[in-house]
């Protein structure tokens, strides 16, 4: 099995991280998770790098952790793009409660364009912007050509959202999606190859107004929190994502690039200060081969 990251950003925006979306790819077949905004230019650039699995025909399952814009704005840009570059199988888009109706409302939105590419002088298929939307529960939500993916329920607030586990082959990724820390984590991740989960700085948040340290604790997990989670699951590598960094992203001035790498570091620093098995921060376009 193939991970590669190909956005691991939050909606601050950021210049060097893209929207939240990976891949995981298993004997030819990819499946994405959560579906970021420029997750598209981001397969194809693996694809020029070498990732030859990545091209837009291949494009075809998606599995949405929650519906927060985040991870989900690209999803026009998936249904609609790899179809001009001529894919013709429908998306598969897996998702909490609301993905039917976005996918609905997505295509109506889009209609002129579909409409001219299906009646123009375009060549096209007729079946490629097609959505084949499933929700999601807790379970196995995928099992095809040796694959399974399993779901289990986060804590993000008052949205649903899932957690996903991939197995083939007898190894397992775990991605966690944005959630508050889980006890059921330790369970859901234990013994598993690679670990991404999402991660915030704690000595940052400190810095935070009281409105902003409540909402950001109850919705995402603190490095300390992480730390526990991974000393419980015990998996092989646990790479974090989504990381929040409680910077001031748009005052006056850009925040320096060494400021970045320091909190970066910084938030590392606080998991490691606490486990001593082995985590790493994941950046765009990593690729982890298990
Ligand atoms: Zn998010
Ligand atoms: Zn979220």
């Amino acid at each position: 099995m193939k991970l590669v990251l190909l956005g691991t950003g939050t909606p601050n925006a950021e210049p060097w991280a893209s929207f939240p979306a990976y891949a995981v790819i298993h004997s030819g077949n990819v499946f994405l998770f959560d579906c970021g905004a420029g997750i598209v230019r981001a397969c194809t650039s693996m694809f020029y790098k070498g990732v030859n699995e990545l091209k837009p025909q291949n494009l075809t399952h998606l599995f949405l952790t929650h519906m927060h814009s985040d991870h989900t704005a690209g999803l026009a840009e998936l249904i609609l793009i790899p179809w001009v570059l001529e894919r013709s199988d429908p998306l598969h888009v897996y998702g909490p409660a609301g993905v039917s109706e976005m996918a609905e409302h997505l295509l109506a939105a889009y209609r002129i364009d579909t409409d001219y590419r299906n009646d123009g002088p375009q060549p096209s298929n007729p079946t490629g912007h097609h959505v084949l939307p499933q929700i999601v529960t807790e379970g196995t939500v995928y099992n095809k050509n040796s694959v399974r993916i399993e779901a289990m329920r986060g804590s993000h607030g008052e949205l649903e959202s899932y957690a996903y586990r991939i197995e083939a082959d007898g190894k397992r990724i775990v991605i966690s999606g944005d959630t508050a820390p889980l006890e059921s984590m330790k369970t859901f991740a234990e013994d598993a190859d690679i670990l991404v989960h999402e991660a915030e700085y704690a000595a940052g948040l400190q810095e935070r107004s009281e409105g902003w340290q409540k909402y950001h604790q109850s919705i995402h997990t603190m490095s300390y929190d992480l730390a526990e989670i991974i000393n419980g699951a015990r998996p092989a590598l646990t790479i974090t994502t989504h990381r929040i960094l409680h910077l001031n992203y748009y005052g006056e001035s850009p925040v320096s690039m060494e400021e970045v790498r320091r909190r970066e570091d910084a938030l590392l620093a606080e998991i490691q200060s606490r486990t001593s098995l082995p985590v790493k921060n994941g950046y765009d376009q990593n690729i982890y081969e298990i």
